[in-house]
């Protein structure tokens, strides 16, 4: 059992030096998405990867409620529902394969998205 911490879509808070809940928070623009769940190992490891790149990380989806997951054609058990997820953009100075395998170290599972510039990464 995953313990998961609950934000409000309204918070804007630090959950480590580098993240806050503003960057957490599902894109969506519908008023019953009104919470954020985090679970902190994926904190750790967006960190971890963010150190070892030396500079930031723009997070392109990290929780998404179950009405945005479908709208973006997200997987049925998507772990972006639970907040284990997060899709990280490659750092406009690296190549995509040096990004992707910093992602691979620290993160229990990643998916490499090379033609959209982006890796999922998740702590299932
Ligand atoms: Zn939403
Ligand atoms: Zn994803």
């Amino acid at each position: 059992m995953k313990t998961l911490s609950h934000y409000k879509k309204t918070d804007h808070l630090a959950l480590s030096p580098h993240l806050s809940t503003s960057e957490y928070h599902c894109k969506c623009k519908n008023d019953l998405c009104r919470f954020t769940l985090v679970y902190p190992p994926t904190v750790k490891a967006f960190e971890m990867v963010r150190l070892e790149v030396g500079g930031p990380v723009y997070i392109n989806s990290a929780f998404r409620c179950q009405v945005h997951n479908e709208a973006v054609g997200g997987a049925r058990e998507s772990q972006h529902l639970q907040g284990t997820a997060l899709d990280l953009a490659k750092p406009a100075r690296m190549g995509f394969f040096e990004f992707y395998e910093i992602c691979q170290k620290h993160f229990n599972f990643t998916i490499a998205y090379e033609n959209e510039n982006f890796v999922h990464c998740d702590m299932r």
